[in-house]
């Protein structure tokens, strides 16, 4: 059997406190590796000195065997920080405003990519099976090809592919597209995502698109089509089930319990939509002002990228607006926004999902967004809650039977909040249902086992 070979630009090892991180996506390609023998490759969280030497620190946790890469600070400012989420994040999710191209930023975005893909062809046997995630390490299999790698590699992008407009204020981009043509499969996680990319390619002219094929430049023939991610899917189910019981979430819940709950839960991000969301929760209230002392938006917001401006301005505004809503609504004994800085565990979100009548995932732009399906998955059965969400994320190409929203409309907004309060049971678990048997079959071991088996095959 082939090994697998993961790439990605980190690694999910277990943190401080020997838990490991609780994502889906983790647990599915961790349970391939160990069934498939091969190890995962990523920067190490770790900073090293510029004049050290690149090298991989193996590892070995829970059977699986991990490949870690210190990067310097250089490499951190130029290829993460710079290229990876200042030019490529905020374009692919369509604000190219807040793009801050620099050469020295794709100079390091390219030079991180050829260390990993020296490093990593140091590792390889003949039929190990390469599969490279996300937008950090678009030109990985271009480096290896040059290097004279032959092995088949897999490409999946966790975000949007944004549409040629977009995309072509990227300087260079025909290059980064290019590099695309490396792999024997790229994957994205919708078919918007799909058409988006078959249209650059032949805007640029790099080549034609046959059915789900797509022809580069150089008669290299990849292989492109459409993997939705997911959830672990029972494992949530059961981990909402317990937690809703659990001690914790009992103490704390008489202190929200009698209020109708709406929750948002995202890493603090422009694209999140977070600021319109709470813009639209005051309209709501303002509207519906019977709803006000009985409703309340529990909003869950870890940091993120602290160091790059556009996150500290978008912190700076949601705090700001938070405070806003709450001194025009609230009252001595109610505060209508509850808004957590900080990360909550996936043991604990799962009962407060479950607690929460409305989850409102309203992103601006979303490659997929496992929130909305964890929500989803978290309900009970018998009484479930309503998911509003934004038609811009991955996720509502699937979950049609969510009430979905343009984030961009607050009174929209505001009124499908209060559609959802006052929904009827049955219309509640219907839409439960039809989202409920889309997320049992296709889960994240779905994702996983099909991107591998087209990879196989391409
Ligand atoms: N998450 C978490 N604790 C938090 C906030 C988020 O565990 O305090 C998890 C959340 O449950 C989900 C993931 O982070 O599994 C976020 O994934 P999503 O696709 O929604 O957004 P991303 O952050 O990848 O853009």
């Amino acid at each position: 059997m082939s090994r697998l070979i993961v790439v990605s630009n980190r690694v999910p090892l277990p943190d401080e406190h020997g838990s490991a991180p609780a994502g889906g996506v983790a647990i599915a390609l961790k349970a391939a590796l160990k069934q498939k023998k091969g190890f995962w490759m990523g920067w190490s969280g770790k900073v090293k000195s510029e004049a050290a030497p690149a090298a991989l620190i193996p590892r070995e946790i829970d059977g699986i065997s991990y490949q870690l890469v210190d990067l310097s600070q250089k490499d951190l400012d130029e290829y993460y920080h710079g290229f990876a989420n200042r030019v490529l994040w905020p374009i692919f999710h369509g604000r190219p405003d807040l793009a801050e191209y620099t050469e020295a930023r794709r100079s390091g975005y390219y030079h991180v990519n050829q260390m990993f893909a020296g490093l990593l062809k140091s590792l390889l046997r003949e039929d190990d099976v390469i599969w490279v995630n996300d937008y950090h390490l678009i030109p990985l299999a271009e480096e290896l090809r040059q290097a004279g790698v032959r092995n088949r590699i897999g490409f999946f992008l966790h975000i949007p592919w944004p549409p040629a407009d977009i995309l072509s204020t990227v300087p260079m981009y025909a290059t980064l597209l290019c590099g695309l043509s490396a792999y024997d499969l790229v994957g994205f996680h919708t078919d918007y995502d799909l058409s988006n990319f078959n249209e650059c390619l032949e805007r640029e002219q790099q080549g034609e698109t046959v059915e789900q094929r797509s022809r580069a430049v150089d008669e290299n023939k990849s292989r492109c089509a459409v993997f939705p991610i997911s959830i672990d899917t029972a494992n949530f189910e059961s981990l909402a089930e317990q937690a809703a019981r659990g001690e914790r979430l009992q103490k704390a819940y008489p202190r929200i319990a009698g209020y109708d709950i709406a929750i948002g839960v995202d890493r603090l991000d422009y694209s999140k939509g977070i600021e319109k969301r709470i813009g639209a929760f005051g309209a709501f209230l303002r509207r519906y002002c019977q709803r006000v002392d009985k409703t309340l938006l529990l909003q869950i917001t870890p940091k993120s990228r602290g160091v790059i401006p556009a996150y500290l301005a978008i912190q700076k505004e949601i705090a700001e607006l938070v405070g806003r809503v709450n001194g025009e609504f609230g009252t001595i004994d109610w505060v209508p926004v509850h808004y957590i800085h900080k990360p909550v565990r996936h043991s604990e979100l799962a009962g407060l999902y479950r607690k929460a009548r409305i989850g409102l995932v309203t992103p601006l732009r979303d490659g997929m967004n496992l929130v909305a399906k964890e929500y989803v998955a978290a309900q009970d059965p018998l009484d479930p809650g309503v998911l509003i969400l934004s038609r811009f994320c991955g996720a509502a190409r699937e979950m049609k039977s969510a009430m979905q929203v343009n984030p961009y409309d607050t009174e929209e907004m505001a009124r499908t909040i209060e559609e959802a309060l006052i929904m009827r049971l049955e219309d509640r678990i219907e839409r439960w249902n039809a989202m409920m048997t889309t997320l049992r079959t296709h889960d994240v071991h779905h994702w996983c086992d099909e991107f591998l088996r087209s990879l196989n095959e391409s």
